[in-house]
């Protein structure tokens, strides 16, 4: 996993290069599409600070960077300036950071993790109905009880089924035995498409799905099924904290598509999310009708920013990845000595030891200490967990503090 780390000025120029070689609204005769620069009452583009401000520049002229811009020659050719940034932002993230091989892929920066495990169930459903002539009572989708409510919506939104696998109260595992009788009752209700989500981190734990015992078990069965790794929330960490140990690549054969966050642990705008699929998938979500947009439309979205594609790309390059592993591994560390503490205390909790999230066992916590420190419950009408999640803001002193406030709450509790 490499890429180059980029000074600010040289990030800078890139960027303008970039949007020197888009269309330019101000400058240029554009009369047949619908956008344009934004309001000049409020955005104007005479600020001077504007030329040393490369994302509020891009925002400013508004690229649209609707469609997919990882194949073919057909693309809208106002934006191909900033199109050629979102590029070099989907190659790394699909080629450094998942180890794809240079070519096999498409993706693109979508609003966010939800529409990114969407479009995901979306093309795994119209594969299976268009190859298969698969009926929907024969498709289903298989999720484990900690995954993100996107992946309910998403079945919901396109008429699935869904599975859902029970993980144990303790280490957050799927349950083996539970998976092996629902697959078993599934297939004998006819089921015969499987679409398989697997959590490269969850929301409320930051557990680790185990895809190596999920993958053999469906590939003893011979089964025919689509993998997506929900990766929104461990994307940008994971990969990075874990070490050469890593399954979650493209390498991996029984994987085809990822999700991963901009907005999450990358510190972007909201708005990033990035989707990345194995080549010759996104046909199956081609929307033909998409007439007048030149290569058509593969996204759920439409219509898109070339901004947010562009921020991203500055944060991993102004850090590049050793500076992302670096960064990664501080929050690790912090989380850590939060772990290393309630060990001490005898306080029972959930941490997996390449993420930073600390989920503590809501026995141990009284509401106002909680709601003091904004901790967020699995459940705010019944909690039984409440989780920290250990972000760039989290720092050492109010660790400190909060943990001394719990120290004293175990004490009287054990009077
Ligand atoms: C946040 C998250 C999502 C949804 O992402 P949005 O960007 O909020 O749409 C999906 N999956 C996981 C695991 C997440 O943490």
């Amino acid at each position: 996993m490499y890429w180059d780390k980029y000074s600010y000025s040289k990030i800078k120029s890139k960027v303008f290069e970039a949007l020197s070689n888009n269309t330019n609204y101000r400058t240029e005769s554009i009369l047949g599409i619908p956008g344009t620069f934004l309001d000049s009452d409020i955005f104007y583009d005479d600020a001077a600070f504007l030329k040393d401000a490369p994302f509020l520049s891009t925002l400013i002229a508004n690229p649209n960077h609707i469609g997919v811009h990882t194949f073919g020659d057909e693309h809208e050719d106002f934006f191909k300036g900033t199109h050629e940034i979102e590029k070099d932002l989907i190659k790394i993230c699909a080629e450094e950071i998942f180890s794809a091989e240079t070519g096999s892929y498409d993706g693109y920066v979508a609003s966010g993790g939800t529409e990114a495990n969407i479009e995901a169930l979306w093309i795994y459903r119209n594969y299976f109905t268009s190859e298969f002539k698969a009926k929907p009572e024969e498709i289903a989708v298989i999720y484990s009880g900690d995954t993100h409510y996107s992946i309910p919506k998403a079945i919901d939104l396109l008429n699935l089924q869904g599975i859902e696998l029970t993980v144990d109260e303790v280490t957050r595992k799927i349950m083996i035995g539970n998976f092996e009788q629902k697959m078993e009752s599934a297939l004998h209700e006819g089921v015969k498409y499987f679409i398989v989500n697997m959590n490269m981190s969850t929301t409320m734990f930051g557990s680790v799905d185990d895809i190596e015992t999920i993958t053999s078990f469906l590939n003893l069965l011979k089964v025919n099924y689509k993998l997506h790794v929900d990766g929104a929330y461990g994307g940008f960490i994971y990969p990075f904290t874990c070490g050469e140990k890593n399954v979650f690549t493209f390498k991996n054969k029984n994987i085809s598509s990822f999700s991963i966050d901009g907005h999450k642990m990358l510190q972007a705008p909201y708005g990033t999310g990035i989707f990345l699929i194995r080549k010759n998938f996104l046909k199956y979500v081609c929307t033909n009708e998409a007439g007048y947009v030149k290569g058509k439309d593969f996204t759920l979205c439409g219509s898109r920013s070339g901004a947010n594609a562009v921020c991203v790309w500055m944060i991993l390059r102004i850090h590049g990845s050793e500076g992302w592993k670096v960064k990664m591994h501080g929050l690790i560390d912090r989380t850590t000595s939060i772990c290393d503490k309630l060990d001490e205390w005898g306080i029972d909790y959930f941490r997996h030891p390449d993420l930073n999230i600390v989920t503590i066992n809501a026995a141990y916590i009284s509401q106002s200490l909680a709601k003091k420190y904004h901790l967020v419950p699995n459940s705010h009408y019944n909690p039984e967990w409440f989780k920290i999640v250990v972000m760039p803001h989290v720092r050492p002193g109010i660790i400190d503090n909060f943990l001394s406030e719990l120290k004293n709450e175990q004490k009287l509790s054990s009077k």
